[in-house]
């Protein structure tokens, strides 16, 4: 594949993606393509060594792996690390708010997005609701609607005179409720919300219980520039990373390796990670350890296999955008299509030490890449990923890296198409070292 046709599978991943929880799906759909098995934590496994296998917990993180045929002990368990989740809003449990003849949702807000930039753009809402089926189970179901349903219309510039110069602030709670019909009060049936999505899953509103649903972009995914060398769309934080770990993971050289190695995709990144399926959760050690004792490793020879070890936690990194120069650290100005970026911090934001950033090099250098050093301005406090806890928490030597990007955190993020490809370069060559 061109760097190009694997920006465009990207783009399409993506726009097939609109929560974490599809984003699992759709990573799950690709691995069932490959041959790769369910496995169920609630039911005893027999691995096989040289099978694929993947395990989701609760719908949006996934772990899937090969068991090697190498003995664990000896080659230690290679790992990459992402998210699955992006910042944003979500749906609030009793969203209808009905006054001066418009119905609006509520939301609140997920980790950090830019909120500003969620005004004017054709949004709609995804996730997962939860239901009681006719037999008195309680199950749960995906759900996107697929049109243009809510919006967050901004204040025209004649109410808010000073907009280019102060920059758009939203009030959280009063100004970020979502336009959705203009139902009044004496139209409006409690129920409505259930009510629509009982019209998108064909699901009773009285069945449906609880939901977990986000605000999306509908707009699609672009490539941009002169030359088409950049691409765009919402949520390239971090879903780009998972999908550069998964077509490293499918290439044939690295399914026909003989070690033990998995992707990690957790939710609940943007907001700590502190949650049973996000990266400082038991989801990780849990999976290593059952992997281990799967295949009749003892608890000292599981040690052993830690200590031997490597992770490689991705996550988005920041690109120099030369209309802000104050913004960057000037010695470690990142660039867009430069390569894949080695995250370095004194204070242990990020997990790299020299050994791991030089093992990291190192496989730049096989897969015949550039590469990128970046360190935060000293003076602004710097972001954090899912490296140094789960680093922590495993004792396993771990390297924190990302692909350049502009607008972290915007609802429309961008890119270079040259980083991407890059990127699955160098983790094909992790995957087989
Ligand atoms: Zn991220």
């Amino acid at each position: 594949m061109t760097a190009q046709q694997q920006v465009k599978d990207l783009l399409q991943f993506i726009d097939n993606s609109p929560s974490a929880f599809h984003a699992v799906k759709s990573i799950e759909e690709s691995l069932l393509q490959f041959d790769f098995k369910p496995l169920d934590e609630k039911q005893k496994w027999l691995l096989k060594p040289g099978t694929r296998y993947y395990v989701i917990r609760d719908d949006s993180s996934i772990i899937f792996f090969v068991a090697g045929t190498k003995p664990l002990v000896e080659t230690g368990y290679k790992i990459l690390g992402a998210h699955t989740d992006s910042p944003g809003l979500k749906i609030k449990p009793n969203p209808l708010i009905n006054n001066n003849g418009l119905l609006r949702l509520g939301v609140e807000v997920y980790g950090d997005p830019i909120l500003a930039t969620f005004t004017d753009r054709d949004l709609s809402i995804a996730g997962r609701i939860s239901y009681k089926t006719t037999e008195g189970k309680i199950s749960s179901q995906l759900i996107r609607f697929e049109e243009s349903l809510i919006r967050l219309p901004n204040l025209a510039i004649h109410m808010n005179r000073m907009v280019n110069e102060k920059g758009l602030k939203l009030h959280k709670q009063n100004e970020l409720p979502l336009i959705i019909s203009t139902l009044i009060e004496e139209q409006l049936c409690p129920d409505y919300f259930k009510q629509c999505l009982e019209k998108q899953t064909a699901i009773k509103a009285e069945q449906i219980l609880s939901w977990e649903l986000n605000v999306y972009d509908t707009q699609t995914g672009v490539l941009w520039g002169d030359e088409q060398q950049f691409y765009a769309n919402s949520q390239l934080d971090n879903l780009a990373s998972c999908h550069a770990g998964l077509r490293a993971f499918l290439d044939n050289t690295v399914l026909q390796n003989n070690n033990t190695r998995l992707c990690a995709f957790f939710d609940h990144e943007e907001v700590g990670s502190e949650s049973t399926k996000g990266a400082n959760g038991s989801f990780l050690p849990d999976i290593l350890q059952r992997i281990a004792l799967s295949l009749n490793i003892n608890s000292e020879d599981y040690q052993r296999a830690l200590a031997q070890s490597f992770m490689i936690s991705a996550d988005m990194a920041h690109a120099y955008q030369p209309n802000f120069p104050s913004a960057y650290e000037p010695e470690h100005k990142v660039k867009v299509n430069k390569g894949p970026v080695i995250k370095m911090n004194a204070n242990q934001r990020y997990s790299s030490e020299s050994i791991s950033a030089a093992q990291f090099i190192h496989c730049c250098e096989q897969a015949e890449v550039p590469y990128q050093s970046y360190s935060h301005r000293t003076d602004i406090p710097c972001g954090s990923t899912i490296g140094p806890m789960t680093s922590a928490k495993l004792g396993i030597r771990t390297v924190d890296v990302g692909s350049p990007m502009w607008a972290m955190h915007s609802i429309r993020e961008s890119a270079g198409v040259l980083d991407h490809d890059s990127m699955i370069k160098v983790l094909k060559c992790f995957f087989i070292s």
